[in-house]
């Protein structure tokens, strides 16, 4: 087994995975550095809304997308426990399973480090880990403003230019709701895998 230092948490809805979210796994992971990057969906969200695919099925697309990436490592850690999934909480439990001595980068585009201050224990989740914040087109990141809210991540912040692909879940739930396509805008197993299990249907988006 490969030794862990530098961990990258990923967390996210991934209703479902899109080029979008493992563009940036990839940019970050080279960019910070990092041995392994953990894709996490989440269980349900504690600012949003779930969304209409299972816990499961998510995870089943992120496996899916994962495949053939040794270092995008998909994480059933927030199914395993009682929703909402706190970040905090997923931290440090990912501290326990690899080492106190693992050093920590969680990894968020620029629209959810803007929500970062209304999260859990922002303070601590700054104490534990770096964060890599990847610039989203339509979506301003200003770190001044998150470094007023939570000083602790003074000096703890990377902000990553990454593709600027324009691709959302919302977007693309709402092409598959309404038959447009969809393709080219995440893998061919995720699209297959959202045919056969017709997933994101009209209604449902
Ligand atoms: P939804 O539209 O349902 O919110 P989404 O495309 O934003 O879906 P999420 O699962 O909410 O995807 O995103 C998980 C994480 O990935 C968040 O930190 C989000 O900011 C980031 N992210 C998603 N898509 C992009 C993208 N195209 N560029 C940069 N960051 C992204
Ligand atoms: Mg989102």
């Amino acid at each position: 087994m490969t030794t862990v230092r530098r961990l990258g948490i990923y967390g996210g809805t991934f209703a479902p995975i899109h080029f979008g979210h493992l563009a940036i796994a990839e940019e970050v992971r080279w960019v910070c550095d990092l041995d392994q990057v953990l894709i996490i969906p989440a269980a349900a969200q504690p600012l949003k809304p779930t969304h209409s695919a299972a816990p499961h099925h998510r995870l089943a697309m992120v496996r899916l997308a994962c495949a053939g990436n040794a270092a995008l490592i998909p994480s059933p850690l927030e199914l395993e426990r009682p929703p909402p999934s706190y970040t905090i909480d997923t931290l440090r439990i990912c501290q326990e399973r690899y080492g106190v001595g693992v050093h920590l980068t969680l990894i968020v585009g620029a629209d959810a480090a803007g929500d970062l201050p209304r999260w859990r224990d922002p303070d601590q989740i700054a104490r534990i880990a770096h964060l890599a914040v990847v610039e989203r087109p339509g979506h301003l990141f200003d770190p001044a403003t998150l470094l007023a809210a939570v000083p602790a991540f003074t000096g703890r912040i990377t902000v990553i230019k990454g593709p600027q692909l324009a691709i959302s879940s919302t977007d693309l739930r709402h092409r598959l709701a309404t038959g447009r396509p969809v393709r080219y805008q995440l893998p061919d197993a995720v699209l297959d895998y959202i045919t056969r299990h017709r997933l994101y249907q009209a209604g449902e988006a």
